[in-house]
């Protein structure tokens, strides 16, 4: 019986070979095409911003020189020469050369990150256009610590960015796990 048992075992053995061969592929396909779909769902939610983001990129890219620095939790993060300052806009941060050095800074930016995944479209409005008008005036209204304001507290605090000292500026952040001090100008 064992010789007629044998060519039967090794067809179910080949037989779940290829069908085990087959779930395998299929969940490389099926884990790229997730990644896809959340990328794409992200993009969706948070599209006002990412136009802007990509916009502005795009204009960056045919002007001026660009480098990726990461791509982390869907979002890429940009070196432009032509930025001043940083700026995060949905799937995409763009920092200028100075900012690209300080990780609490793109800790910072990836706290606005968290906002914009928050906030969706509403993210513009609530954060964005605020954020702005504050960076512009800040100074003016007789402030002195740019992160007393409710966007760039929030972005700190969902960033792992927190003060320690107020009256210099001192943060410590959270950068790959590790906690650091930095002074902030
Ligand atoms: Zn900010």
């Amino acid at each position: 019986m064992d010789v007629f048992l044998k060519p039967k075992q090794n067809q179910i053995h080949i037989v779940q070979l290829v069908i085990g061969k087959i779930i395998k592929n299929n969940k490389i396909y099926m884990d790229k095409l997730v990644k896809y779909l959340k990328f794409i769902l992200l993009l969706i939610w948070q599209l006002p911003q990412s136009i802007v983001g990509w916009a502005m990129m795009l204009f960056f890219v045919i002007f001026g020189k660009v480098k990726l620095l990461h791509y982390i939790n869907n979002t890429f993060i940009f070196e432009s020469s032509l930025m001043r300052g940083s700026i995060s806009l949905g799937t995409v941060i763009i920092c200028c050369s100075t900012h690209a050095d300080k990780p609490a800074t793109i800790q910072h930016e990836l706290g606005h990150v968290k906002q914009s995944k928050y906030l969706g479209w509403l993210y513009l409005f609530v954060i964005g256009i605020p954020s702005i008008v504050w960076a512009s005036i800040y100074r003016r209204l007789g402030y002195r610590n740019y992160y007393h304001f409710y966007t760039e507290k929030w972005a700190n605090k969902l960033g792992y960015v927190k003060v320690i000292n107020k009256t210099t500026n001192y943060y410590s952040y959270y950068y790959l796990g590790i906690e650091k001090n930095i002074l902030i100008s």
